[in-house]
């Protein structure tokens, strides 16, 4: 069993364990929240904290990075928060938060795929109708809509999605 993360376009992904991918995103989202200014980096980071296991299930937590939601206009810029999010996350940035140390030979391994699977998707290759799906509220079931603001979580600092906490979930 394991989470994928891939680029279908390009036929790649790459694998990691439950632990694996809660660490990874957990590490996103310390760099992510302290690093996004804008409506759609929050976002960005905000998508990706849904996809944590306590509420996807073991084994469920993976997506497709075409699935984000990116703006196709800005995309190139989007491309670049996200890679300064991954080199702030690389620096540790709000590790010490955390009531333990991430296995850093890991984490880094897990970012480089990952901001690789990024750094090689096509503008054409979004997919924009799982942003307007994502987006439009009729659609979420009130149990599973975010809150509006984009609160953080008080301990780590992280934004807070429909079920909390990435890593205060972690337990
Ligand atoms: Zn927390």
């Amino acid at each position: 069993m394991g989470n994928y993360i891939f680029n279908r376009s390009n036929n790649l992904d790459f694998k990691m364990s439950n632990g694996g991918l809660t660490v990874f995103l957990t590490v996103l989202g310390l760099s992510g929240t302290l690093l996004a200014n804008t409506k759609k980096e929050k976002e960005l980071i905000l998508w990706l904290m849904e996809h944590d296991i306590e509420v996807r299930g073991l084994g469920n937590g993976g997506f497709d990075v075409e699935d984000m939601p990116w703006d196709e206009t800005n995309f190139e810029m989007e491309k670049e928060f996200l890679m300064k999010v991954v080199m702030g996350a690389k620096s540790r940035v709000g590790w010490d938060s955390l009531d333990y140390a991430p296995n850093e030979e890991l984490v880094r391994a897990n970012l480089d795929n990952f901001i690789e699977l990024v750094r090689i998707l096509e503008p054409e290759n979004i997919n924009k109708n799982a942003y307007d799906e994502w987006i439009n509220e009729e659609n979420v079931d009130p149990r599973f809509k975010n809150p509006k603001g984009y609160p953080k979580c008080e301990k780590h600092g992280i934004f807070l999605y429909w079920n909390g906490c990435i890593a205060c979930n972690d337990i």
